[in-house]
């Protein structure tokens, strides 16, 4: 049997297309989209100006993803709130809201799992067990704006997986969630994070999408990197700063770094002096997260000391740099952690 068409991962255009072939106007396409995207239906009976003969019909033909959240935790330092979501394979996937002054920021998954192995990350432990679809992606936003009514300004994609790793899936769920027809969430207010896959990062500038594009540098040398993260023995530092000068000089976008500060292991002076050195020829701004240590692995937290000292360090050199305000920390905030201890309960 041919396998359901994803209604939810189909654009405007291909919405209008797919119903004109099942004899139906371009108005109902744009209802359903409506009803999809914008009022966050989690299922087709929920579209009750359309008939119930052609929604029972929808059912049928399609397949209509929605998530099932099975726990929701929030902090009480500072409201973040972190939900477990099942999917309907039975997988679990975790997604962040955060408050800030400017707007609501919701983190999000791409992947279940993930096979890049950075050293310090929980989500990567069991590896990767399946790409999400453009319409689960869109899912965790949509669940969060109904469960806690209210918008979302911006959207993450820094939570378990490799973006880039589903690049296919990932795209089209950018056009989708900045669809001026849809949720239509500004590109200038979307970020996508990657470890560092090249010809990926290239690709993506070529979207010429207004998006802001992060990488998770964490290391100032090519050796150093490989101790961190698996993927740096087959891209270099060299490599990924080309890349992200591609970048900005395709998208005139400012790249973010990413630099998970693990004591004693990459925030020495010296790896300051260095990240100067990367930094300073490129239109950037770096992100600096206390690295939030997880109880499979020994890195530890550099102390504020250190960290304001490093902050310090690249302030005077006129560095863009800001420390990550650690969100959520009582509430397993750093990525994985928490679908993790899902799993593990499930398991015994
Ligand atoms: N795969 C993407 C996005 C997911 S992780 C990437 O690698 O960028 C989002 C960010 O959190 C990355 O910079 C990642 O390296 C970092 N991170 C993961 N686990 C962490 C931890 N325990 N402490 C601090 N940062 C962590």
């Amino acid at each position: 049997m041919n396998q359901k068409i994803d209604i939810k991962s189909l654009t405007l255009q291909e919405l209008i297309e797919e119903l004109k072939n099942r004899g139906e106007k371009p108005f109902r396409a744009k209802q359903m989209y409506e009803w999809m995207h914008v009022k966050c239906a989690r299922s087709f009976e929920e579209m009750t100006n359309l008939s119930k003969n052609f929604r029972e019909q929808c059912e049928e033909w399609y397949e209509y993803t929605s998530l099932q959240a099975v726990q929701v935790q929030e902090s009480k330092l500072d409201g973040t709130k972190k939900f477990l979501f099942q999917l309907a394979d039975g997988n679990v996937v975790e997604s962040v809201w955060m408050k800030y002054k400017h707007g609501n920021s919701v983190c999000i998954s791409s992947q279940v799992g993930c096979r890049m192995g950075c050293r310090f990350c929980a989500s990567t432990l069991d590896g990767l067990e399946r790409n999400l679809l453009p319409s689960e992606m869109l899912d965790q936003i949509y669940a969060i704006t109904v469960l806690t009514g209210e918008r979302v300004s911006n959207v993450v994609v820094m939570g378990t997986g490799e973006p880039m790793d589903n690049y296919d899936n990932v795209i089209r769920f950018l056009k989708l969630l900045t669809d001026e027809n849809g949720l239509h969430i500004s590109q200038r207010n979307v970020t996508v994070s990657t470890c560092g896959l090249v010809p990926r990062m290239r690709q993506l500038a070529e979207e010429k999408l207004q998006i802001t594009l992060a990488l998770s540098l964490h290391a100032t040398t090519d050796e150093k990197r490989k101790n961190l993260m698996p993927i740096a023995n087959r891209y270099s530092i060299a490599e990924l700063m080309d890349a992200c000068r591609y970048y900005f000089e395709q998208t005139g976008r400012r790249i973010t770094f990413e630099y998970s500060l693990v004591g004693g292991v990459n925030d020495t002076d010296e790896d300051a002096r260095e990240l100067i050195e990367l930094a300073k020829p490129l239109c950037c701004h770096i992100n600096l997260i206390p690295v939030n240590p997880i109880k499979e692995r020994d890195y530890v937290q550099s102390d504020m000391q250190r960290i304001l000292s490093f902050k310090n360090k690249l302030e005077k050199n006129k560095i863009n740099v800001t420390i990550r305000r650690e969100m959520g920390r009582d509430i397993d905030g750093a990525c994985g952690q928490l679908r993790r201890r899902h799993i593990e309960k499930s398991d015994l």
